[in-house]
């Protein structure tokens, strides 16, 4: 397989545990499900992460901008997966985007927005949105989750909601690429695309979180 074992919640490479129970461990918190992520992009990558997804969804934001990529991608069995898509703004740029879609305690939205706790929190549901994507059909609110007093926490947006009774995040790069979402975005999920996957680009440095 082309993907390695890592923590959802910290950088620190896990071990193995011993015993004859196969499993994995981190140094930092203890016996964990490995996130499994490819060394670099790759459609090979993608195909073994979407076999290790299973029935989870892995979302995309569909169609991809002309020369948009996709340059990350992880799963953790049965609970959460991410993407990372970078490409060009007129206005910003470069931009890298981040989806994502994950059950509650798992922790790997956070690392990726680099929040204070695993979950999105009470300000999800208060208030007014701060933009909607579209999921399977559906629109799906989004409120702003607080990145103050985290490292870096002007050079992001964050904002999070619940699409298909999980948690959605999305991190976008810099900050001011949240207008990229005035146009309700299209999340599609990878799973249920088919041949279109095929005409995906991969590759190229992935965004740092
Ligand atoms: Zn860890």
């Amino acid at each position: 397989m082309s993907l390695a074992a890592g923590c959802p919640r910290c950088p620190t490479p896990p071990a193995r545990t011993g015993d004859g129970v196969p499993g994995w461990s981190c140094p930092e918190h203890g016996v964990i499900t490995p996130l499994w992520r490819p060394e670099e992009a790759s459609y090979d990558g993608f195909v073994d992460h979407l076999t290790l997804a299973g029935g989870f969804p892995t979302y995309l934001p569909w169609p991809l901008g002309p020369g948009w990529r996709v340059t990350d991608f992880g799963v953790v069995e049965g609970s959460a997966s991410f993407t990372s898509v970078s490409g060009t703004s007129d206005l910003d740029g470069p931009v890298d985007v981040l989806i994502v879609a994950e059950e509650a305690g798992i922790g790997l939205g956070a690392r990726c927005a680099g929040t204070r706790h695993d979950d999105p929190g009470p300000e999800i549901g208060d208030g007014p949105p701060a933009t909607k994507v579209r999921v399977e059909q559906k629109s799906v609110p989004l409120w702003p989750v607080s990145t103050s007093g985290t490292a870096g926490e002007w050079d992001r947006s964050v904002v999070a909601g619940e699409a298909g009774g999980r948690w959605l995040w999305l991190v976008l790069r810099p900050a001011s690429a949240m207008l990229l979402l005035r146009e309700e975005w299209i999340l599609r999920n990878v799973a249920t695309m088919g041949p279109a996957l095929l005409d995906v680009p991969f590759g190229g440095p992935k965004p740092p979180w």
